[in-house]
C-alpha cells in the first residue's frame, strides 16, 4: 500500500486548508479584485477555474490561457498560491508552465480511469500538488483508485475533495447529495489522506454554504474548498452557489474548528471511560446477536422437520411492529431500529435457508 504519511503540502497543523476563489476566472479584472479580497484572509490556495467542464455546450467554457496569465499575476501580486482544474494532459503542460502550485482532477475526471491515468502520466516526473475530486457517483473504489493512480505517478502530495454525488431529484435539497458515509470510507482506508469538503458544489446554494461547511468541520473534514465571487449573482459559471469574500470572511470568523484529541486530560480521561463502557456495550450486543442466530438455527431446524417456509410474513410483521414501539419506548426512532432489524432477519433468513436445503446441520441445544 503506497505510504501517505509523508504527505505535507496539504496539512495545516490544526487548521483548515482553505481554497477559495471563484468557480470560473473570467476577467483580469474578477480575478485581481477577488485575490486582493482574499489576501489577508487564511486561504492556503487561491482557486479560479481555466477550462470548465460544463454540462451544456454553448455555455461559457473557460478563458484558457488568458486566464493562467491573470492567476499568475494575482499570485506574483497578493504571494498567494494558485491551483487550477486539469482535464487533460495538455492541460498539466500548461500548469507547469504558468507556476500553478496545485491542481485539481474534477468530479467529470475522475469517473473516468482511461482519464486519470492520462493526467497521470502527464505528471510523472513533477513535483505538483494533486487534489482528487470524488467521481460524480458514490464509488469509493473508483475515487481511491484515481488517487492511486496519482500516487503512482509519482506524486506525493495527494488530496480528497468530496463535492458531493449527483442524483436525479428535482426537489432535492443539495445539487449534489454529500452521502457522508462514502468520504467517510475513504478515510477510513487511508487516515493520513487529506479530505477537504466541496461545500459550495454540495449545497449548489450560497445560503446553505456556511452551515454544509460547519457539518464537514463537525465530521473531521480537513479543509475546505469554497467558490467565492465578488459579485456571485452576476458569475459566469455557478452563479448560484457562490459566496462574496465578505460573506467568506465571516463564514471563516464564524467557523468552530474541533480537533480529534483533546489536550484537556480531565476530557480525555472522561472520554476513555466512556468509550470502555461503549467497548463493553458493544460485546454485549455481539453476544446478544450471536445467541438470537443461535435460536434462528433452532427454529430453521423445526421449520425443516415441520415442512414450513423460512420467511413468515406474519411474524416479520409482528417484528416491525413490536420492535418498533419498543425502541420509540428507549427513545430510539422506528426507522433506525426497523432498518437494523431487516438486517438481523435478513441473516436470520439466510441461516434458516441454509438449513432447510442442506440434508443435516449441527444444531447446538
Ligand atoms: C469546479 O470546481 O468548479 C467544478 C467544476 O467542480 P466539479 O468537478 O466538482 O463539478
Ligand atoms: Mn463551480
Amino acid at each position: 500500500m503506497p505510504n501517505f504519511a509523508i504527505m505535507s503540502f496539504f496539512k495545516t497543523a490544526g487548521k483548515p486548508f482553505i481554497i477559495a476563489g471563484p468557480c470560473s476566472a473570467e476577467s483580469r479584472e474578477q480575478v485581481m479584485e477577488t485575490a486582493a479580497a482574499l489576501k489577508d484572509l487564511p486561504v492556503q490556495l487561491f482557486r479560479g477555474g481555466v477550462w470548465k467542464p460544463r454540462t451544456r455546450p454553448g455555455s461559457f467554457e473557460g478563458n484558457g490561457v488568458d486566464a493562467l496569465d491573470w492567476l499568475k499575476e494575482a499570485k506574483q501580486a497578493y504571494g498567494t498560491k494558485i491551483t487550477i482544474e486539469v482535464a487533460e494532459p495538455h492541460h498539466v503542460e500548461l500548469a507547469l508552465q504558468y507556476g500553478v502550485d496545485a491542481v485539481w482532477l474534477g468530479a467529470r475526471t475522475t469517473v473516468n480511469p482511461f482519464q486519470v491515468q492520462r493526467i497521470a502520466d502527464a505528471l510523472k516526473g513533477n513535483i505538483l500538488p494533486v487534489l482528487v475530486k470524488n467521481p460524480v457517483n458514490p464509488d469509493v473504489d473508483l475515487w481511491e483508485g484515481a488517487i492511486e493512480r496519482i500516487h503512482r505517478a509519482g506524486i506525493v502530495d495527494v488530496a480528497a475533495i468530496h463535492r458531493g454525488f449527483s442524483i436525479y431529484d428535482a426537489g432535492a435539497v443539495y445539487r449534489n447529495s454529500p452521502n457522508w458515509p462514502v468520504p467517510i470510507e475513504l478515510k477510513r482506508r487511508r487516515p493520513e489522506l487529506s479530505i477537504i469538503c466541496d461545500p459550495s458544489h454540495i449545497t449548489g446554494r450560497r445560503n446553505m454554504v456556511a452551515e454544509l461547511a460547519q457539518k464537514a468541520m463537525d465530521l473531521g473534514f480537513d479543509g475546505l474548498m469554497i467558490e467565492t465571487h465578488p459579485d456571485p449573482e452576476k458569475a459566469w459559471s455557478d452563479a448560484a452557489q457562490q459566496i462574496t469574500p465578505a460573506a467568506l470572511t465571516e463564514l471563516l470568523q464564524h467557523l468552530v474548528i474541533r480537533h480529534e484529541f483533546t489536550a484537556d486530560m480531565g476530557k480525555s480521561t472522561e472520554l476513555e471511560y466512556l468509550r470502555q463502557l461503549m467497548d463493553s456495550i458493544d460485546a454485549e450486543v455481539i453476544d446478544l446477536l450471536a445467541r438470537r442466530m443461535e435460536l434462528s438455527e433452532r427454529i430453521g431446524a423445526v421449520k425443516k422437520d415441520s415442512n414450513i417456509t423460512a420467511y413468515q410474513p406474519e411474524r416479520w410483521r409482528d417484528i416491525v411492529a413490536s420492535r418498533g414501539e419498543h425502541g420509540e419506548r428507549q427513545m430510539l426512532s422506528k426507522e433506525f431500529i426497523v432498518a437494523l432489524y431487516q438486517m438481523i432477519h435478513d441473516e436470520s433468513i439466510r441461516r434458516q435457508l441454509e438449513i432447510l436445503r442442506n440434508a443435516t446441520k449441527p444444531v447446538k441445544d
